[in-house]
């Protein structure tokens, strides 16, 4: 089947992934979907703007590290992969729809070669003499191998398309998964939380149940990136993300909302029991203290600042995320590392 994301031929293709492999071991990478993709893609020479931020790294001659590649995959590729998730959409279809025109024309060629049996049986039951009987009876054991044969191509036929399937219902669904995760975090991206978000907010329709919002920024972070490096920074990401993802539950929602803001959907919590968590998440992360890892060296204390909202029952999800921010831009200007929430607002 051709792709028509990916139309080029197996030497091609192969082409491509041994260049791919080959920056892969240059630059020390893991073997993962992101840089195989990412290489992949580069080797095309297809994404001119791909390689237009890629020869930044080349030509420096520095160093690519994975967080590097994810940035790139991230910016350069993850709509592409959502393109790519519809397209296999429409392979899949297809294949079902061949699927079942295969099984319906080798039902029907077993269809007629049994009703040549049932003729040859009702011919042996006029028949009388031996040498008849022997040749209906030589006829029936060669129909019989033919429909034998017949359904074993049938089998063969199915295992190969069922298979098929299998393999592309897989592929589907990493790239759905990839396209709704923030790649840096492993939490859900703008998009996976939408995604997320829409069968809460239908629920609320019918429960009316509480639903807060919790918006969180790191405090002062272009600090820890112009002090300790943009890797650094990424690493505070990740842990904050895991100090998060760690600190929910249930039917709760946590994404990656901007470059150093999250947000959480709390269903049934109301706004006290939302400042709580809010409270308990920036006072974890204040009890931690932070090293960079090759050194040792400490990178002193990190701090967040959170706001909290009430969702109001008929107002649109925006409507709450501002209030959330609203309040959140008040810890701000009051001091930094501390939860506000709307109530407080007056
Ligand atoms: P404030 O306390 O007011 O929030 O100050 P701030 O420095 O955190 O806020 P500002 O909006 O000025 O800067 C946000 C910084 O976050 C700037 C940007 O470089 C950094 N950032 C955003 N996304 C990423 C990322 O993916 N990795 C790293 N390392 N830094 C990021
Ligand atoms: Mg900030
Ligand atoms: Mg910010």
């Amino acid at each position: 089947m051709i792709n028509k994301s990916y139309p080029e031929s197996i030497e091609e293709s192969g082409g491509y992934l041994r260049i791919a492999l080959k920056k892969i071991a240059q630059y020390n990478l893991p073997y993962n979907p992101i840089s195989y993709l990412l290489w992949y893609e580069y080797a095309t020479g297809r994404n001119e703007n791909l390689i237009k931020d890629l020869e930044v790294f080349l030509n420096a001659k520095e160093v690519i590290t994975i967080e590097v590649v994810t940035r790139l995959f991230k910016k350069h590729m993850a709509d592409s992969q959502i393109l790519m998730a519809e397209k296999k959409t429409k392979d899949f279809k297809k294949i079902l729809l061949e699927m079942t025109k295969h099984l319906s024309e080798s039902c029907n060629e077993i269809g007629s070669q049994g009703s040549l049996l049932d003729t040859f049986a009702q011919e042996l039951v006029t028949s009388e003499s031996l040498e008849d009987i022997s040749v209906i009876a030589n006829r029936i054991v060669l129909e019989t191998k033919a429909v034998v044969e017949s359904s074993k191509n049938l089998k063969t036929q199915l295992d190969s398309t069922v298979s098929e399937i299998d393999t592309l219902s897989k592929e589907l669904e990493g790239i759905k998964q990839v396209a709704k995760t923030d790649m840096l975090t492993g939490l859900l991206n703008r998009r996976g939380f939408d995604g997320a978000l829409y069968p809460v907010m239908e629920d609320i329709k019918t429960t009316h149940e509480a639903l807060s919002v919790i918006m969180l920024d790191i405090d002062h972070f272009k600090r820890v990136n112009d002090t300790y490096g943009h890797l650094i920074g990424d690493n505070v990401l990740k842990m904050i993300g895991k100090l998060i993802k760690d600190s929910i539950k249930g039917k709760d929602i946590a994404a990656r909302f901007g470059g150093e803001e999250f947000i959480l959907t709390l269903p049934q919590t109301p706004l006290k029991g939302a400042y709580a968590l809010a409270e308990q998440i920036r006072l974890n992360l204040q009890k931690m203290n932070l090293k960079i890892k090759d050194t040792g060296e400490s990178i002193g204390q990190i701090t967040i600042s959170l706001g909290v909202a009430l969702y109001k029952e008929g107002e649109s999800i925006e409507a709450v995320i501002q209030r959330a921010d609203n309040a959140l831009y008040h810890a701000k200007n009051t001091g930094r590392n501390k939860t506000v929430t709307e109530a407080m607002l007056g």
